[in-house]
C-alpha cells in the first residue's frame, strides 16, 4: 500500500507553484520594464490553480482502460484471455463430469481419423490402453456386433445420423457383457461434418436383456420376421387344428430366392442381407393379418396361409399367391443400382392326416423340382408323384457327377448362316449333348439346370470348353480359318474368380486364335452385372475373343448393361421369331431388336428359325445372320464339317491339300 495517491501529491506540488509564482507578481508589478510579462504569467497561473484544484485525474482503472484504448492488441486480446479462461473452467467442470458419470465418452475427430477415449471407456471394457481408433471395441465385442458399430458409424459419417446400438462383449476383464454405444455427428457451421461425439455404457437392464433374448428365440434378427423353430411350431399348431377340424385348410408356401449366392458372391454380404430385408418386409406388406411369416434358410422364407375358404380353395390361394410373388420378385433399387432377383414358390395344401415333415417335405420336393426342370422364377403347386420325380432328380445329379469323370458329355454343333452374302457359313454353335449309356442322348434342358444348381456346371463347362476349342482349331487348321464356334457360358461360371485364366489356359494349350471364339452368356447371367462379371467379360474381351447376349429379349430389362459390356454380338431369342409372321407384337419387338443393335453397331442372330417366312420377314427387316432348323438342325462333328465344305466361302477357302486331307 503506497500512503499516498500519487495524484494527490502532484495536485499538492501544482497548487506550491502556483502560490510561489503568484508571490513574484507584485515584483514584476514594481519593476515596469517587466510588467508586460505580468498578464501572461497571471494566466499561466490561474491555470496551474485550476489544474490543481478542479481537474479530475483519472483513477488508476481508468487510466488503465485509456491505455488500452490506445493498444489495438490488448482490446482483442483481453475477451480471448476472459474466454479462456472460462474454457479452462468449463474443461474441468466437464472433466469432473465426466469422471463422476457411470458412462463413457468418446469423440471421433474426422479431420485427423483419431478416437478420444474417456478414462471410463477403458474401465468398463476392462482394457487399459485404449489407444486412439476404434480398433480397442472391434477386439472386444462379437464381429458381427462389430460389423453393425461399424455400419453405423458409416452412416452417422455419410448421412449425420446419430446411432444407438448394442453389442456383446468377448473380453473377460470387462465390467459387463452387454455394451450400449452412441454416437451423434458435429457439424460446423458450413455445416460440415467435424466429430462425432459418443457415450459408451455397460448395458445392465437385464429387463431388456430378457427381452432380448425372448425376441431372438422366435425371432429372425436379421430381417425380424419369425425364425425356423418359430415356424415349426406355429405348422404344429396349424396342423393339429386341422385334425380337429376338417373344415379348417391351410397351406404352407416355400419362397427360395434363386442364385442368391450370386448376389453375395457379385456385390457384397451387405447388400445380400439388404436383400433378403427388403423381401421379407414384402412378404410381410402382401400377406393377409394372421398368416405366418418366416426365414426357415439362408435366402428361404416360409409362409402358412391361414384359414382359406374351403368353397374357393384354389381361386382365393391362387390370387393371393400370385399377388405376393409378383410383388417380391420386383426390382430392387440398391446403392443406386437396379437389382434383379428371381423368386421361385412352392406351395402345398394340407391334407388329411399331413404331418408337419410331409407338409415340409412336399414343399421343398416342390423347388427342387422346380429348379432341377430350369423352372426357376416361377410359381408351382404341389401335386402327388412329386417327390418321386424329386427322388429321380437326386439321382440324375449323381449321375452327371460320373459323366464328367467318364467323358460322357459331347458337342454338336449347330450352322450360323449369314443370308446377306448368298448363304455362307460364318460359324457353329457349340450345344452340349449327353451321351448316357442307358438312357441314350439326353437333351441339355434335361441335365443343365442341375449341373447349375448343383455347381457341377464348372468342371463341365471347362470340359465343354475345351472341346470346342479342340474342334474349332481342327478346322481352322484345316482351312477354314474364319470360322467362329460359340460356346455357351453358364451365370455361375462368372463367380470362379480363376475363370479368365482358364479360359486363357484353354485357348493357349489348344492352340486356338481367340478370333475363332465367341462366349454367349444369358442376358441373366449381363443383368446380374457385378463390377467383377464386368471385369471379367473385359478381361475376355482383351484376349481377343468376342462375346455374346443369348435369349435377348427375355429379360425384359434395361438396355444399360449394353453400353457397360463389351458385347459384339445379340442373339434374338427364339420366343420372338416364333411368331413374327403371325403376331404383330412380336414382329413389331424383332423390328426393335434389330434396330437396338444396328444402332449400337453390334452383330445381330436370329436363333430358332424354322421357315421361310420367318427369314423372309428377318430378312426384309435387315437381320443378316440365321441359326435354325431352317438351314441346319445341330450336326456331329462330321457332319458340321461336311456342311463347312459344301458351305464355307471365307475370305481364306480351304487349299487343294487341305480339303484332300479330309477325305475320307
Ligand atoms: P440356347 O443356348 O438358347 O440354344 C439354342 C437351343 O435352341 C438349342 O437347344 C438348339 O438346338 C435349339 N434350336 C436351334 N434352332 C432351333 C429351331 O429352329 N427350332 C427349335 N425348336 N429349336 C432350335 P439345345 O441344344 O437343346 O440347348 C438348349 C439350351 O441348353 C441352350 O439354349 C443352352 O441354354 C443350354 N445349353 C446347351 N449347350 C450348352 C453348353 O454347352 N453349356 C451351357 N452352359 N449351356 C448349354
Ligand atoms: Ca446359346
Ligand atoms: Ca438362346
Amino acid at each position: 500500500m503506497r500512503p499516498f495517491d500519487e495524484h494527490v501529491v502532484l495536485r499538492f506540488a501544482l497548487l506550491i507553484a502556483s502560490l510561489i509564482f503568484a508571490a513574484l507578481i507584485p515584483d514584476i508589478v514594481t519593476h515596469t520594464e517587466h510588467a508586460f510579462l505580468a498578464v501572461p504569467y497571471a494566466i499561466c497561473i490561474l491555470f496551474l490553480i485550476y489544474l490543481a484544484l478542479f481537474y479530475r485525474f483519472p483513477s488508476s482503472a481508468a487510466q488503465k482502460k485509456m491505455r488500452s484504448d490506445v493498444n489495438v492488441n490488448e482490446v482483442v486480446l483481453e475477451p480471448i484471455r476472459n474466454y479462456e479462461r472460462d474454457l479452462q473452467e468449463k474443461d474441468r467442470l466437464f472433466q469432473m463430469m465426466i469422471d463422476v458419470s457411470s458412462e463413457g465418452f468418446w469423440t471421433f475427430d474426422v479431420s485427423s481419423d483419431k478416437v478420444f477415449w474417456s478414462n471410463k471407456v477403458g474401465k468398463i471394457l476392462g482394457i487399459e490402453s485404449l489407444g486412439d481408433s476404434f480398433d480397442v471395441v472391434k477386439g472386444c465385442v462379437l464381429e458381427s456386433d462389430w460389423e453393425s458399430f461399424r455400419k453405423s458409424l458409416q452412416q452417422c459419417l455419410n448421412e449425420k445420423r446419430n446411432f444407438t446400438i448394442r453389442m456383446r462383449l468377448l473380453n473377460k476383464h470387462a465390467s459387463c457383457e452387454e455394451i450400449v454405444i452412441s454416437g451423434r455427428p458435429q457439424c460446423n457451421e458450413a455445416g460440415l461434418l467435424i466429430r462425432v461425439i459418443g457415450s459408451l455404457s455397460a448395458n445392465t437392464d437385464s429387463h431388456a436383456l430378457v427381452r432380448e433374448n425372448d425376441f431372438l428365440s422366435t425371432c429372425d434378427s436379421l430381417t425380424g420376421v419369425n425364425n425356423r423353430q418359430e415356424f415349426l411350431n406355429e405348422l404344429a399348431k396349424d396342423v393339429e387344428k386341422a385334425a380337429g377340424r376338417p373344415d379348417y385348410i391351410f397351406a404352407v408356401a416355400l419362397l427360395d430366392i434363386d442364385s442368391f449366392a450370386a448376389i453375395n458372391d457379385s456385390y457384397s454380404i451387405d447388400v445380400g442381407d439388404q436383400v433378403l430385408r427388403i423381401v421379407a418386409d414384402r412378404i410381410t406388406a402382401s400377406s393377409r393379418t394372421g398368416d405366418c411369416i418366416a426365414r426357415i434358410g439362408p435366402d428361404v422364407f416360409a409362409l402358412i396361409f391361414r384359414d382359406i375358404q374351403g368353397s374357393d380353395v384354389n381361386g382365393e390361394l391362387i390370387s393371393i399367391v400370385r399377388n405376393l410373388h409378383a410383388k417380391v420378385k420386383m426390382p430392387l433399387k440398391l446403392e443406386g443400382k437396379e437389382l434383379y432377383i428371381s423368386v421361385s414358390m412352392s406351395v402345398v395344401v394340407n391334407k388329411d392326416g399331413d404331418c408337419v415333415e410331409d407338409l415340409l417335405a412336399n414343399a421343398n420336393a416342390v423347388l427342387r423340382d422346380m429348379k432341377k426342370g430350369g423352372n426357376h422364377g416361377g410359381v408351382q403347386f404341389f401335386t402327388g408323384g412329386i417327390r418321386e420325380k424329386a427322388m429321380n432328380l437326386y439321382k440324375l445329379e449323381f449321375e452327371i457327377r460320373r459323366a464328367i469323370q467318364a467323358r460322357e458329355f459331347m458337342l454338336v454343333y449347330q450352322p450360323i448362316v449369314d443370308i446377306g452374302d448368298g448363304d455362307r457359313i460364318v460359324g457353329f454353335e457349340a450345344l452340349v449333348r449327353w451321351n448316357n449309356s442307358e438312357r441314350g442322348v439326353i437333351s441339355p434342358s434335361e441335365f443343365i439346370p442341375i449341373a447349375e444348381e448343383t455347381g457341377l456346371i464348372v468342371p463341365m463347362g471347362a470340359q465343354i470348353l475345351r472341346m470346342a476349342c479342340e474342334q474349332t482349331k481342327a478346322w481352322v487348321d484345316m482351312g477354314y480359318e474364319d470360322i467362329q464356334v460359340s460356346v455357351n457360358f453358364s451365370a455361375k461360371q462368372f463367380t470362379l474368380d480363376n475363370m479368365v485364366d482358364d479360359v486363357r489356359r484353354i485357348l493357349q494349350e489348344t492352340k486356338l486364335n481367340p478370333k475363332n471364339l465367341k462366349l454367349e452368356i444369358t442376358e441373366y447371367t449381363a443383368l446380374c452385372e457385378s463390377e467383377k462379371t464386368i471385369e471379367m467379360m473385359r478381361a475376355l474381351a482383351s484376349m481377343g475373343l468376342q462375346i455374346s447376349i443369348d435369349d435377348f429379349g427375355t429379360g425384359y430389362s434395361s438396355l444399360a448393361y449394353l453400353k457397360r459390356f463389351p458385347v459384339h454380338t445379340l442373339k434374338m431369342d427364339k420366343s420372338f421369331v416364333d411368331h413374327v409372321t403371325d403376331d404383330e407384337e412380336d414382329a413389331s419387338f424383332a423390328r426393335m431388336v434389330i434396330g437396338i443393335a444396328h444402332s449400337m453397331n453390334l452383330g445381330l442372330i436370329a436363333e430358332g428359325v424354322e421357315t421361310r417366312d420367318q427369314l423372309d420377314f428377318l430378312r426384309s427387316e435387315g437381320c443378316r445372320l440365321i441359326q435354325g432348323y431352317f438351314f441346319s438342325k445341330p450336326l456331329n462333328s462330321d457332319s458340321a464339317l461336311a456342311y463347312l465344305r459344301r458351305h464355307y466361302k471365307g475370305d481364306s477357302a480351304p487349299s487343294q491339300v487341305s480339303m484332300m486331307l479330309q477325305m475320307p
